[in-house]
């Protein structure tokens, strides 16, 4: 097999996934040799010959890796099921950067039987979750500022991320259901996990590997 086609692309998810990933890359033996959190680069070449890496917003890391434009990518499992990538490999989960998808609303909002509006950024996630427990809403597609929409009166509920619940408590939200449990996820793409096998089989391992070190 010649070079080109045994080296590969990674796309990864900039931010605090970034920053919770480059460590378990080290421990897989890829380092960028430029410090990926202050370059304003967006391709970067590592310790490791055959491996680049991307850096870009979450939403878009999908649609790199589904399209070939990158082999592998890490990208947050609210990021995959908004997406919704039937054309890719999920083989690992990461572990890292772990959060709820959740509901919200104004504290002790009494549920009324009128149709719900409610805003979030993740609106496929949300029209499936509504549309499985059979409830009719309106959803608002916004792509931050969500938690002031129900005391601007723009919703009643949200549909967002919450981690240790601050952000939606200083809004005076509180959590109501859980729709999904989220950590970062390594994607393939479906063609290059047969062309390239053999290093994205390897590189997958020593991340399996640096995972399973960490929850020993
Ligand atoms: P918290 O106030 O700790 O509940 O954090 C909630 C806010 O942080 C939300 O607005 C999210 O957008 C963001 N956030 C928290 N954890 C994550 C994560 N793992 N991935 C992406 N965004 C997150």
């Amino acid at each position: 097999m010649n070079s080109a086609s045994e080296s590969v692309i990674i796309a990864l998810t900039r931010g605090r996934i970034l920053e919770e990933t480059l460590p378990l890359l080290r421990e897989a033996g890829i380092e960028p040799l430029e410090d990926m959190k202050r370059s304003r680069k967006l391709v970067f070449a590592t310790s490791r010959e055959q491996v680049n890496l991307l850096v870009m917003r979450g939403s878009d890391v999908p649609v790199y890796v589904e399209n070939g434009a990158a082999d592998m990518g890490v990208a947050g499992k609210d990021m995959l099921l908004e997406y919704g990538g039937e054309g890719l490999y999920e083989p690992l989960d990461l572990g890292i950067a772990r959060c709820r998808l959740m509901t919200a609303a104004p504290r002790q909002a009494p549920e009324t039987g009128a149709r719900l509006r409610v805003a979030t950024k993740f609106t496929n996630i949300a029209k499936r979750w509504f549309a499985e427990k059979g409830r009719q809403v309106e959803l608002i597609k916004l792509n931050g500022a969500l938690e002031v929409a129900p005391a601007m009166g723009l919703a009643d509920a949200i549909v967002d991320i919450v981690d240790t619940g601050n952000t939606l408590r200083a809004n005076g939200l509180e959590p109501r259901e859980t729709i999904a449990e989220i950590s970062s996820r390594v994607i393939v793409n479906k063609a290059s996990m047969k062309i390239k096998s053999r290093l994205i089989r390897a590189i997958l391992e020593q991340l399996a590997a640096a995972v399973n070190r960490r929850s020993d």
